[in-house]
């Protein structure tokens, strides 16, 4: 299996739009992997993992041709996860050669949102039927998607939807997806990440230096996660930890999050970054 991560900030962006703390001023002045747009990731470049307002920067930076894409999972509502306008755009009025349909995966608010997007006035003689499907699905209810089986799983995130996190496995690989997320999982969301090993672990580390109490994680919950792991036998001696979903607010620049990943076993991700596991 293979992930690439094609963004890795939190919704602000890094450097944040209208920020010049110390780690927006940085990554200004540095530039290459201090620099990061919102969080988007594709596994073996099939199926596609949230839509941020930056999937066609994305698109342009890695040649992807996302119209060849069919499965795309969100985890939530929240802007850096899901721009739903841009849909409209694989109308086959834009998105000539696409492939089939484009089946969108998410809960009851991202079902809204993609509604609220592409009905809109200018396109209603334009219907999207035949080439966006949004699918709701449900924490804990599996499902299959060219040949993956996927996992949903309620996450400690924004309480007001069902936010959520995804186990991917296929041909014996298995995935954890964990963005958003907190540690303050429910006891079912537990006993269901603790049935799986895996092979590759990418953790939500938004807050960076702080500690939280739940709705992110910061390095120090990232390191309390795969102490848990461990303990319940979920990672072999060659998992890949990945930590990922950055906000300058964490207070550490892309070379200090290296340098604490490569003493705890981990890797900072950046974007562009690729890993075959
Ligand atoms: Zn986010
Ligand atoms: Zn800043
Ligand atoms: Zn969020």
């Amino acid at each position: 299996m293979e992930i690439q991560y094609l963004g890795t900030a939190a919704a602000e962006g890094w450097p944040a739009l209208f920020c010049d703390c110390p780690i927006c001023h940085n990554a200004r002045k540095e530039g290459g992997r201090e620099l990061r747009t919102r969080t988007q990731s594709i596994v073996d470049g099939k199926i596609l993992i949230d839509f941020p307002p930056d999937t066609y920067a994305h698109a342009l930076k890695n040649s992807l041709n996302l119209g060849q894409i069919q499965h795309l999972l969100i985890t939530h509502s929240h802007m850096d996860h899901f721009f739903p306008v841009e849909l409209i755009h694989r109308h086959e009025h834009f998105g000539h050669n696409s492939k089939g349909m484009l089946y969108v995966y998410g809960n009851e608010t991202v079902e809204k949102g993609f509604y609220d997007a592409v009905l809109i006035d200018r396109f209603k003689v334009h219907p999207l039927d035949d080439s966006v499907k949004f699918i709701r699905v449900k924490p804990f209810e599996d499902f299959e998607a060219e040949g993956y089986h996927i996992v949903p799983v309620a996450a400690d995130h924004d309480k007001r939807e069902t936010c959520l996190i995804y186990i991917i496995e296929k041909d014996g690989k298995c995935l954890l997806y964990g963005h958003d997320t907190g540690l303050n999982l429910s006891a079912e969301a537990w006993e269901r990440i603790f049935s799986y090993q895996y092979d590759l672990v990418s953790m939500d580390a938004t807050m960076g230096q702080q500690k939280t109490s739940g709705y992110h994680m910061g390095l120090r919950d990232d390191v309390e996660f795969v102490g848990l792991l461990e303990e319940k036998g979920c990672i072999h001696k060659d998992t890949v930890k990945v930590i990922n979903h950055f906000s300058h607010n964490g207070g550490m620049t892309h070379r200090e999050l290296e340098r604490f990943a490569g003493e705890h076993g981990m890797i900072a991700a950046y974007d562009g970054m690729r890993i075959n596991f």
